[in-house]
């Protein structure tokens, strides 16, 4: 059965009786040492409360470098994967930036603190709603959240500076090419189901696409439709 989303409390807002400061400098260290240099994305990281992103029976380990469950059988990613995609996309110097898989809300508010507006696409109602009602109660009021399937990107908020994608499609679906804006890229974890993905980037130049493989990763895979 769907379990509903409890609002915050104040103090939980506020980041009082949360875990220690020292496993989020813990976490931070380690991002450090696995190579991530971008002063911004850490500073980014260190102000993300992450604990407040999963199941409260989970918060004592969300500063671990390691990927969490949340509902609907989906998975909130590593802490160094979200770093990494962040730097990828930070590097074209994006204002306007479309996510698809808003999930927890974690990356989306990560990413909140970076650039100008973040519009994030879910097609699980439940993470949806969850993710909105977080995202509010946590103040982060530059975050736009749609309930669609995400291969149709968000059309009416076109054409978008960055396009990030935190659930594997087999390929990039074509309506998220064409709402990049000329000058801007894609970031995503393409390949097949159940396995390990590339993750790749899109330059959009004048004169068409531009892709490159970055790493292997592990990520959910992209689904049709929206439940
Ligand atoms: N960025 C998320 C990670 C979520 S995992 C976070 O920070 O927590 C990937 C998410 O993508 C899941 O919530 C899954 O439901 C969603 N997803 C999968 N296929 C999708 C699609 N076609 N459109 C939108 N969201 C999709």
């Amino acid at each position: 059965m769907a379990r509903r989303y409890r609002s915050l409390t104040a103090a939980q807002v506020q980041g009082l009786g949360m875990t220690s400061d020292r496993t989020r400098e813990r976490m931070l260290t380690q991002l450090s040492e696995r190579g991530i240099a971008n002063v911004q994305v850490l500073t980014a990281m260190r102000l993300v409360p992450r604990h407040l992103f999963v199941d409260e029976a989970l918060a004592s380990r969300a500063y671990e470098n390691t990927a969490l469950p949340i509902a609907a059988g989906q998975t909130l990613s590593q802490p160094y994967v979200v770093a990494r995609m962040t730097e990828l996309l930070l590097q074209a110097n994006p204002a306007r930036v479309l996510e698809i898989g808003t999930g927890s809300g974690y990356q989306s508010a990560v990413l909140s603190h970076l650039v100008e507006k973040v519009y994030t696409v879910e097609r699980v109602r439940e993470l949806h709603v969850q993710a909105r009602e977080r995202l509010w109660d946590l103040r982060y009021r530059n975050v736009y959240c749609k309930y669609s399937d995400g291969s149709w990107g968000w059309i009416e908020r076109a054409p978008f500076d960055a396009v990030l994608l935190t659930a594997a499609p087999e390929s990039v679906p074509p309506a998220l090419l064409d709402q990049l804006q000329i000058g801007g890229q894609l970031i995503a974890p393409v390949g097949a189901q159940g396995g390990r993905q590339s993750l790749i980037r899109v330059r959009r130049t004048t004169q068409g696409f531009e892709q490159e493989p970055i790493e292997e990763v592990a990520f959910v895979p992209m689904l049709e439709g929206a439940v």
